[in-house]
């Protein structure tokens, strides 16, 4: 008879095992961490092309805009199509009256699962600039369909910032998703401030 030997593994081998988990965990966690932010976006942009839609049969049938954003919502299959994924208070914002621009963000006010998205002519500055007019009906907008209806601020900052310029929001870096009177979603980057803002910088 003899006895099996069993063998452990030496220092070397589990330190060979160790260092080549290392570098998988290395190499794989960002691409999961961007996997997961497209795939947020992904969802994101759906959502905001479904809200334009909802608008277009608002409108059909009024013949204006509606007041504010979640007045679509019998347009709507789901409420939660008002949440961005990536809105880390999932649309339970308090409503604030920043620079006579209550009601941008409606948050929770009109629609108790909330609105992660706000609703760009109820923006004074947008106003202001002439993009929209006090309404509704709030008119056609200055570049009709290209017109900013609807943005996402969350893919870029944690909190909701009144403006979208970098003076007021520091190391501001990255894109806002803005949805279009015409039910299309472009993009812009946050660096763009309102007052140089066009649809040429659109990308
Ligand atoms: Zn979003």
């Amino acid at each position: 008879m003899w006895v099996r030997q069993v063998r452990g593994f030496t220092l070397m081998e589990l330190l060979t095992v160790v260092g080549i988990v290392a570098i998988l965990t290395a190499i794989l966690l960002p691409v999961f961490f961007n996997a997961r932010l497209a795939t947020q976006r992904t969802v994101c942009i759906s959502n905001l092309r479904q809200i334009g839609l909802a608008v277009r049969m608002y409108r059909d049938d009024y013949g204006e805009l509606p007041p504010y954003l979640s007045a679509v919502r019998k347009y709507v299959g789901d409420v939660r199509l008002f949440i961005c994924p990536r809105d880390p208070q999932a649309g339970q914002h308090q409503v604030e009256n920043t620079l006579g621009d209550a009601f941008r963000l409606e948050g929770n006010y009109y629609l108790p699962s909330g609105v992660s998205y706000t609703y760009v002519p109820n923006w004074a500055i947008a106003r202001l600039l002439g993009w929209w007019q006090a309404g509704p009906p709030y008119g056609e907008g200055k570049w009709n369909e290209l017109t900013p209806l609807s943005e996402c601020h969350w893919h870029w900052a944690g909190r909701f910032n009144p403006t979208w310029q970098t003076d007021r929001v520091t190391q501001g870096r990255g894109w806002v998703l803005i949805l279009t009177l015409n039910g299309a979603v472009r993009r812009i980057r946050v660096e763009t401030s309102p007052e140089e803002f066009s649809p040429e910088r659109y990308y």
